[in-house]
């Protein structure tokens, strides 16, 4: 009976532990690639399904774990932050907490002096964005960061936009916290990641099994996370040699876009993603001009992806003090590692011809050139 049962039984877990750690391995490998990509260290990477998770479960868990703890409940983050973050803050004042939505002003940048006016005894965390989804705008987040620690309140960041154009390293730019997403660097969709520094109390958001070290539970997707690693390990790899070759061809959108009458660039020339440039043209409606340049091979965006199709004026645009007028009339032009000078090229050749079209048959374009409206101070 013992040689049946070593026959048998021996030979089956060796088999079982092995397909086991086959996957553990690289879910393990890709954690630490994620960790070297950012400056952290391996146990201080947790996978998600995406960036709104990583972004719930920073400020919820954090927030409740500091009223919990300290008995804090006052929160600070940004006007223009993505949904994935406002949404959250305002679930959380609907459950007691209270939010001081900073103002990003007219270069869509975060002033430190007023973030630090802004905390108090009771704030329990801050979430600034790295750079903002629609405008492109980069936080001076190492400052930020120096503020917060110098305060003892803990900082989150959504870096979804970031990653891959700015070089990140959480432990030098004072990060507790930082979300990510994969599907900004070539990564599948549905797959995220959130880094938690070491220490940091913050609560199970996904209460489950033991995955994750017990703190998010849910069978880990492995194929995506193998999937994030590597787009990580590219994005962190190139990024200089991205923000190197998509600068110049920034620079020359913008300037050829301003030459357009009325065109205004949104947000901070200097402080913006390598391969953003968001501008408003008055007179012009949006919606029309994307299914324009969609029709001339130009894939471009009015507010953001994720608002697309909504009429409402972009969140972000009204924060920088556009009037509804302005702000419906906005073009967000993203480059990537597959766009080229000529791609600059063609669009300044397409789309100046594209805003007198739309102009011509546009009744506030006439308004505004017989002077019954004046949006020019915002220009
Ligand atoms: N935060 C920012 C700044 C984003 O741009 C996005 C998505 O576009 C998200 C969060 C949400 O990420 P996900 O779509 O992976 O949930």
């Amino acid at each position: 009976d013992t040689a049946t049962t070593e026959i048998y039984t021996f030979p089956y877990t060796t088999l079982f532990r092995s397909i086991g750690q086959k996957a553990k391995a690289p879910l393990e490998q890709a954690r630490a690639t994620v960790a070297k990509c950012l400056g952290a260290n391996p146990n201080e990477i947790y996978f998600t399904s995406c960036g709104t998770e990583s972004d719930n479960w920073a400020i919820k868990g954090t927030a409740r774990a500091q009223l919990k703890k300290h008995g804090k409940n006052h929160i600070v983050t940004s006007a223009f932050e993505h949904h994935a973050v406002l949404h959250t803050c305002q679930a959380l004042e609907k459950q007691g907490f209270t939010v001081t939505y900073l103002p990003v002003h007219r270069e869509g940048l975060v002033d430190p002096a007023e973030l630090e006016a802004a905390l108090t005894e009771k704030t329990a965390l801050v979430s600034i964005m790295y750079a903002n989804n629609e405008i492109g705008t980069i936080q001076p987040i190492p400052e930020i960061g120096e503020i917060c620690k110098k305060h003892g309140i803990p900082f989150h960041t959504d870096a979804v936009q970031a990653i891959g154009n700015v070089p990140i390293d959480v432990k030098a730019q004072n990060i507790d916290m930082l979300s990510l997403s994969g599907h900004k660097i070539h990564a599948p969709k549905g797959i995220g990641a959130l880094y938690i520094r070491a220490g940091l109390a913050v609560d199970t958001f996904m209460d489950g099994g033991a995955q994750e070290r017990a703190r998010r539970g849910g069978t880990e997707n492995v194929a995506e996370i193998v999937g994030l690693a590597k787009a990580m390990e590219t994005a962190a790899a190139t990024v200089n040699e991205r923000i190197a070759k998509l600068t110049p061809m920034r620079e020359k959108l913008i300037d050829g876009v301003l030459k357009i009458e009325r065109s205004r660039l949104n947000g901070s020339r200097e402080h913006r993603l390598p391969g953003n440039a968001s501008f408003c043209f008055q007179g012009v409606e949006g919606e029309s001009l994307l299914l324009m340049l969609d029709m001339k091979g130009i894939s471009a965006s009015s507010g953001s992806a994720c608002t697309s199709g909504s009429l409402d004026p972009s969140h972000v645009l009204l924060s920088i003090g556009l009037p509804h007028e302005v702000a419906h009339g906005s073009l967000r032009i993203s480059f990537g590692d597959y766009n080229t000078m000529e791609d600059v090229d063609y669009i300044l050749e397409t789309l100046p011809k594209i805003i007198d079209r739309l102009r011509n048959m546009s009744p506030l374009w006439d308004a505004i050139q017989a002077k019954k409206v004046d949006y020019d101070k915002y220009m």
